[in-house]
Formats: C-alpha cells, sequence, structure tokens
C-alpha cells in the first residue's frame, strides 16, 4: 500500500492553514481592499477590443519591454533602475524569499504585517523573525534595529503603509532600516496610491532598497500584476527565478491600455482617500469603537467583541476581516475595506447594529 500525503508532504507545509478567501456572493464586499470602482463604459470597450486582438496562441514576451516603459513613465520609476514584473506583488515576494534563501538566512518583519512575508520563509527555508510594534501600531525602531544587529537578516518587509494596522511608519525610522540592514529591505508599498509617500525616488541612494508595488489596490486586482524596481545587479538575479512566462499576454496588454489612462484610477483613488477619511470619521462616533489612523485603503478597528460584530455583519451581507486571534496585537481587530460611499453606509449601519 502507498502511504498518503502526511507521510511525505514537508512538515513545515503540513503545519500551515491555506490563505483563506471568503465566498462573497451575494455580499457588500469589503475584506480584500479592492477598488470598487469599475473603469468607464469607454475605456471598457477598449479592453474588449484589444483582448479580441491579443495573440493567446504565443507565449507572452518575457521582458514585457511596452508594459516595463509604461511603468516607468506612470509610476515615476528612475531611469537606471531595473524593474521586475510580478504574477501580482504576491509572486514577486516568493521570488525575492527564494532567491535569498540560502541556508540559515534571516527574513526579518514588523509584527503584525502582511501574512505572506511569513509564509514565504516558511516555504523557502529561511528563518523569520517578527519583531512587534508596539501595542498602538506605531514601529518600535530601537527594537528593529537591535533585531537588525542581533541577527543580520537577508531581507527585510516593510510594508509602507502597513497591512492590517493602516499606518504609515516614519519615513526617517524606514529609512534608518535600510541603512542599518546588510542585506535587502523591501518596501512594499503596495497601498502606495492612498499614502501619498514613497521610497521609489532613492532607489539610487540605497544599493540594498527594493520598492514593491501592485496595481490591484488601483483598480486591477484581477490582472495579477505586481512590479518592483531596484538596482539592476539585484533585478538580474531575481529575474532567473521568475518563471519566464509568468506576466500572461492579456494582463500585459490590458495594463498597458488601462494605465495609459492612469488618471482614472488616480481619480478613484482620490475619491477612495476622501471617504476614507470621513468614515473614519463616523467610526470614531460609535460607542466602544477605536479606530486607527491609516494611510491606505482601508481602516483598522478595535470593537469590544471582534467575533460578535463579525458575524453580525455577516448575517447583515457585510463581509470584513477579522484579525481576532491572528496575532496578540490584533485582539478584537477588524479590518474595514473603503468602499463605495453607499456601500460604506451599509457597512457603518452593519457594524453599529453589530457592536
Ligand atoms: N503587499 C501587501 C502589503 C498587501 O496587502 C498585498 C495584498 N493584500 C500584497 C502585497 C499582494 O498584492 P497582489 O498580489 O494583489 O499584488
Amino acid at each position: 500500500m502507498k502511504s498518503g500525503p502526511q507521510a511525505w508532504v514537508r512538515e513545515e507545509i503540513l503545519a500551515l492553514k491555506a490563505y483563506h478567501v471568503a465566498s462573497a456572493e451575494g455580499f457588500v464586499k469589503l475584506d480584500a481592499m479592492e477598488n470598487p470602482y469599475r473603469l468607464p463604459e469607454k475605456l471598457r470597450e477598449k479592453v474588449g477590443r484589444l483582448i479580441a486582438g491579443v495573440a493567446i496562441n504565443r507565449y507572452p514576451d518575457p521582458a514585457a519591454p511596452e508594459l516595463k516603459r509604461r511603468l516607468r513613465d506612470t509610476m515615476r520609476i528612475p531611469a537606471d533602475a531595473g524593474i521586475l514584473l510580478g504574477n501580482g506583488s504576491d509572486e514577486i515576494i516568493t521570488i525575492v524569499a527564494q532567491t535569498l534563501a540560502r541556508p540559515g538566512a534571516v527574513m526579518l518583519c514588523p509584527e503584525p504585517s502582511f501574512a505572506m512575508y511569513r509564509m514565504n520563509a516558511v516555504l523557502t527555508g529561511m528563518r523569520y523573525v517578527g519583531v512587534p510594534l508596539r501595542a498602538d501600531f506605531t514601529l518600535d525602531l530601537d527594537a528593529f534595529l537591535a533585531a537588525i544587529a542581533a541577527h543580520r537578516p537577508a531581507l527585510v518587509f516593510v510594508a509602507y503603509p502597513n497591512n492590517p494596522t493602516g499606518n504609515l511608519f516614519p519615513e526617517e525610522a524606514v529609512t534608518r532600516i535600510i541603512e542599518a540592514a546588510p542585506g535587502l529591505v523591501v518596501v512594499d508599498e503596495a497601498y502606495h496610491a492612498f499614502a501619498g509617500k514613497t521610497f521609489m525616488d532613492r532607489i539610487g541612494a540605497h544599493p540594498n532598497l527594493l520598492v514593491m508595488r501592485t496595481v490591484s489596490k488601483l483598480g486591477l486586482a484581477g490582472l495579477r500584476l505586481g512590479y518592483a524596481a531596484a538596482g539592476v545587479d539585484w533585478i538580474g538575479e531575481f529575474d532567473k527565478v521568475r518563471a519566464p512566462y509568468n506576466v500572461n499576454v492579456v494582463t500585459q496588454a490590458v495594463a498597458d491600455t488601462v494605465l495609459a489612462n492612469v488618471d482614472v484610477l488616480e481619480g478613484q483613488a482620490a475619491q477612495i482617500r476622501e471617504d476614507r477619511d470621513a468614515l473614519a470619521e463616523r467610526l470614531r462616533d460609535l460607542p466602544g469603537v477605536t479606530v486607527f489612523p491609516s494611510a491606505a485603503n482601508f481602516i483598522l478597528v478595535r470593537v469590544p467583541d471582534a467575533n460578535r460584530a463579525f458575524e453580525g455583519m455577516k448575517a447583515r451581507r457585510v463581509l470584513v476581516r477579522s484579525f481576532d486571534g491572528s496575532h496578540p496585537l490584533l485582539a478584537n481587530c477588524l479590518r474595514l475595506t473603503v468602499g463605495a460611499p453607499g456601500e460604506n453606509e451599509l457597512m457603518l449601519a452593519a457594524l453599529s447594529e453589530s457592536l
């Protein structure tokens, strides 16, 4: 008789839980930081015609020169930086971890942060070290610098702004981390469109800096496109690890065309920023709710009983994310994506009825 997966699968994978995505059918979907707005009709029609003409019988161009040129222009990537594209920035995290996972290498991250950093440390056999944020989710810079000195990490991830807490660590603190780190520092700017701050123009100044972004939160989550900029020496190594056809022909063509109209997406992001600030005000009025500051398109709140609030909201057909139980600092915390104004109203009503 053959033995099953329990006998053969790596222990650390048997111990993992798969990344959970709740079914959102029939819900106001405010759990995944998507942009709630569709593209304007004209642009959608243009995208439709474009897709009809894409040669899906051919492999994509692995170098994606047109898309890279478009990104360089629209996202102000420095002329001398190299660019790495990924199937979402999720894939870029994997590529970077795979490339740096020498035996014994350490990945260092503030905690709590984006769950996929640690997941990729586990998958690649890196030693993961988390440095707790303070109780108010601010960065404990002294503790972080001490951890850098103690562990000499090959790889540091700093989400700027941070997920799921929403706050932006001080620019000077992140600069100190980049200067102190012996290895690569990834500044993950997934929420850049809502933050108004970036390290993109600092790549030339720091040979160990990689700035990673995604078009997901900007309104193209379904396309799956992430990009990273760093010195060409780093990008050359990552390109050896990347699967050659990792960004498909449809994604390349559609992203290029939509980003030619990036002002549409930026207008939507500006609306979301405005609505975020209005929503935060309204949340502050709810009794027993603590609202944490956000520079992203979501707001972290602490409620008296997260399970009760989450289930109550779900019963009212509003889906958010509960982080209760995922990290000690996140006890009773819910993460609320900023939606369209009507969705935010439904969410506020569902929350206040579920406290
Ligand atoms: N980084 C951060 C901080 C995120 O929150 C996310 C998505 N939740 C990602 C990276 C991955 O985004 P994507 O794969 O859609 O580009």
